[in-house]
């Protein structure tokens, strides 16, 4: 028996997803870059998939750059608006690595969080100015599942910095949130296919027109001198399968998973010194819309991550860190540092991510083993 509770690192593909890629595996296996009849099936089906993945990002079709899934949209928004317009970039300390670390590659700025994850209004106000090309903020965070007010950044960022693009990382968004309505203001946008039921090895960058970043990858020069690459057929068409069928599910999916995290979380609230990361507490009662429905993180004092989880994976349940493990010793992760948790609770982070297949009994078999695992770490301090 296994609990899969890790759809934040990568979701189960849809049936209907695998099923569309298939014919573009076999006997539909043209370059779309070709002039003959299986290379326009081919083309015809990117450019079906591109109008379905515009109406999932709310843009036009020619706004969308098939990617090789979020890092690479991440790094094309960073570095390919800098090499186009110079200038310096600006992102939130909870940013993933994929925006982070070009973000400090190029010297950038990093702007605070709160105790639970949001970003810093005034620390963002201060940190622009004029010199400022790029200012990066994730939509929904991978470890804590934080969401971002993003009409208001991008208030700030046209009002301080109004030469600077927009972009956001909703690479963890799209089984949860109106992605096309809450991105609406941003002028880069990254998705991956893998987060929401499509393949691995796919995603996009929404690209407003008179945004344009320059190129990442050059050569045959598809997606209109984008990005160059012969296209990943199937996992594009894969891709917009999956995306549709996440749109259409997504407020049923949203209020079953709902109900689901919360019980799971409720429960795991009853661990002594339990701290439930990211949720603040209104009139006594934790308010976790904040936060995107999949997600349910715990900080456990006096623990280490790495037992915790090899116990849980003994029991059946697979779970993760959200931490990086570094030279052998555990890192506490940078999202809780910014968010100011004390090391002690950090090593000790659990993130149970559920997604549309989560079940009743995956959420029982959890709430038995998590809090007997914490137990017996414990014991054994
Ligand atoms: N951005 C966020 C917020 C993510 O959670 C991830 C994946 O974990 C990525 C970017 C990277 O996406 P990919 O795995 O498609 O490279």
């Amino acid at each position: 028996m296994v609990a899969y509770l890790d759809n934040a690192a990568t979701t189960p593909m849809r049936p209907e997803a695998v099923e569309a890629m298939l014919p573009f595996l076999t006997e539909d296996f043209g370059n779309p870059s070709g002039s003959h009849p299986s290379a326009r099936r081919a083309r015809r089906a990117v450019d079906e998939a591109r109008e379905a993945m515009a109406q999932v990002c709310g843009c036009e079709p020619g706004e969308i750059v098939f990617t090789s899934g979020g890092t690479e949209a991440d790094n094309h928004a960073v570095f390919g608006i800098v090499e186009r317009r110079g200038g310096s970039v600006v992102c939130s300390a909870v940013e993933h690595h994929a925006v982070l670390e070009p973000v400090e590659a190029l010297g950038g700025r990093v702007v605070p969080v709160d105790e639970h994850g949001v970003i810093d209004l005034d620390a963002l106000a201060a940190a622009l100015d004029d010199s400022v090309t790029l200012v990066s903020v994730m939509l929904a965070n991978n470890e804590v599942g934080t969401i971002q007010p993003l009409s208001e950044i991008a208030e700030i960022v046209r009002r301080r910095a109004p030469d600077a693009a927009f972009h956001s990382d909703a690479v963890q968004a799209l089984t949860w949130l109106d992605v096309a309505g809450l991105c609406s203001p941003v002028d880069l946008l990254s998705l991956s296919a893998h987060k929401f039921g499509g393949p691995k090895g796919v995603g996009l960058l929404m690209v407003r027109s008179g945004v344009e970043p320059a190129p990442r990858l050059l050569g045959g020069g598809q997606e209109r001198e984008r990005r160059s690459g012969t296209h990943n057929v199937a996992g594009i068409v894969a891709m917009s399968v999956a995306a549709q069928s996440a749109l259409r599910e997504r407020t049923e999916v949203v209020r079953r998973v709902g109900r689901l995290r919360d019980r799971l979380a409720d429960g795991l609230r009853l661990v002594p010194d339990a701290i439930e990361t990211g949720v603040p507490l209104r009139d006594g009662v934790p308010d976790r819309s904040g936060k995107i429905t999949g997600n349910c993180h715990f900080c456990f004092p006096g623990i280490e991550a790495e037992a915790l989880l090899f116990l849980l994976e003994e029991s059946g349940i697979h779970a993760s860190a959200a931490s990086a493990c570094t030279s052998g010793a555990q890192d506490p992760s940078h999202v809780l540092a910014a968010m100011g948790v004390p090391r002690r609770a950090a090593k000790g982070s659990l993130r149970l991510s559920l997604g549309r297949e989560t079940t009743d009994v995956d959420v029982e078999l959890a709430l038995e083993a998590v809090p007997a695992a914490v137990e017996r770490l414990r014991m054994f301090r």
